[in-house]
């Protein structure tokens, strides 16, 4: 007998009826004789909609109340589960973040889980019960309820399998597994056997959402095996994270991450003097601004600074690049919003030359300028203008071949 955390996302249990298939499933996976503690999301678009009653009532919603206001979607689904299990015959309870003492720090909408008091749930293990979570809440030692930043319940359920020492952990969703890029922009694209746990890291802090990024953090630093499934089709094996390196040879590239939540900032004819850098960046990271790509042009006399930030940073960004602007005596500032970044992803890269140059050939091929690059060991990213996105991923899923098996099996 093994033990199985199962994470089901907002679409999964969108509608009673969605729920009611959940239970379905969960039971199946009782009676093949496995313990089951469940995680579950807000039903589809509710996160949204709480969030949207806070702005309706303030312009900066108090960051402890709109925790509290969040968190009750998931309230809901981990009641309605639990009750459907019950109605057919099965003992289980659902518990919020804070019933279940899921302890984070006091940063609210991004807090970090600290630990998880897991013994509670191990007592209604051993009763027969399937235990029903509520996904991306918990509480600080406080007693202050917080959340863990959109798509958090994916951190949720890794987490809970780590302290219980869970055999793995399955999050279902509306897609079935890990593709070479979203397929909902490329049809074409293919599902993934497995993935290494290092690319789905970098997949996902390169945009892909299929995964909240810190739970592949965490189950990269815990050992949880984690798998990606649909909660829609009956069988099907998902895409496994793995820990080890397999024969990747031949697949050079894993995938194609894109990010559009990023915005680009340029300061032109700055005096080109050591320290001009700490003097623009400095105060942008002090503002606890996170930057992202930086490039500095070679300059004669004067150089020009571009980077990147998180869209919703941009305005407080730009505010204080104007007034570095006057003091170091640059030339101008400009901004563009309407950028998206496209990330080529691999670990055979680095065993591969001329993946950077088949990527630029490929965007060239169909006219789209690249306004910035970034380079690191398993990744190549190029900035280009938003309306690129779709065309530009396409381009350089078709240029690699992704849509093609290249493992050798
Ligand atoms: P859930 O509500 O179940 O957490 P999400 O919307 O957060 O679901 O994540 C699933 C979605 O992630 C898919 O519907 C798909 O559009 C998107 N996605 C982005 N990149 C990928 C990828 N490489 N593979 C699979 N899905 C991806
Ligand atoms: N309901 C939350 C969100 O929409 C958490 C999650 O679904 O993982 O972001
Ligand atoms: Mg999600």
């Amino acid at each position: 007998m093994s033990l199985i955390v199962q994470k089901y996302g907002g679409t999964s249990v969108g509608t009673t009826e969605r729920i009611k298939n959940v239970a379905e499933k969960v039971i199946r996976d009782r009676e093949a004789g496995h313990d089951v503690v469940v995680v579950v999301s807000a039903m589809s678009g509710e996160t949204n909609r709480l969030l949207e009653l806070a702005r309706e009532v303030s312009d900066a919603p108090a960051p402890r109340e709109q925790d509290v206001l969040v968190s009750t979607g998931e309230q809901v689904t981990i009641a309605l589960l639990s009750m459907a299990l019950i109605q057919r015959g099965f003992d289980a309870r659902s518990y919020t973040g804070s019933q279940v003492r899921l302890i984070t720090d006091s940063a609210h909408g991004k807090a970090r889980i600290q630990r998880i008091d897991e013994e509670r749930i191990h007592n209604d293990l051993e009763q027969g019960r399937v235990v029903v979570v509520a996904g991306f809440q918990g509480v600080d030692e406080e007693g202050n309820i917080t959340t863990l930043g959109r798509g958090g319940s994916d951190t949720s359920a890794v987490a809970l399998a780590a302290a219980l020492g869970a055999d793995e952990c399955q999050i279902y969703t509306d897609v079935d597994g890990v593709y070479t890029t979203d397929p909902r922009v490329v049809p074409d694209a293919r599902r993934l056997k497995s993935i290494t746990f290092e690319e789905m890291l970098e997949m996902a802090s390169q945009g892909s959402k299929v995964l909240q990024i810190r739970s592949v953090e965490f189950a990269g630093k815990y050992n949880v095996p984690l798998r990606v499934l649909s909660s829609f089709e009956e069988s099907g094996e998902g895409t496994l994270i793995t820990f080890e390196e397999t024969e990747m040879e031949e697949a050079r590239i894993a995938g194609i991450a894109f990010n559009e939540d990023e915005a680009q900032l340029t300061i032109n004819g700055v005096p080109d003097q050591p320290g001009v850098a700490y003097r623009i960046l400095g105060p942008i990271s002090e503002a606890n601004i996170e930057i992202d790509m930086i490039v500095q042009n070679v300059g004669d006399e004067y150089t020009d600074f571009t980077f990147t930030v998180h869209r919703n940073d941009y305005q407080k960004a730009m505010d204080i690049l104007n007034e570095v602007a006057s003091d170091v005596g640059a030339r101008e500032v400009k901004g563009n919003t309407k950028i998206v970044k496209i990330s080529l992803v691999g670990v055979g890269m680095r065993s591969h030359a001329g993946i950077a140059s088949t990527m630029f050939e490929a965007l060239a091929k169909e006219g789209i300028n690249i306004l910035m690059i970034s380079t690191s060991e398993i990744k190549i990213s190029v900035v280009v203008h938003e309306k690129y996105k779709e065309l530009g991923v396409r381009a350089l899923h078709e240029a690699f071949e992704l849509e093609k098996d290249a493992s050798v099996e």
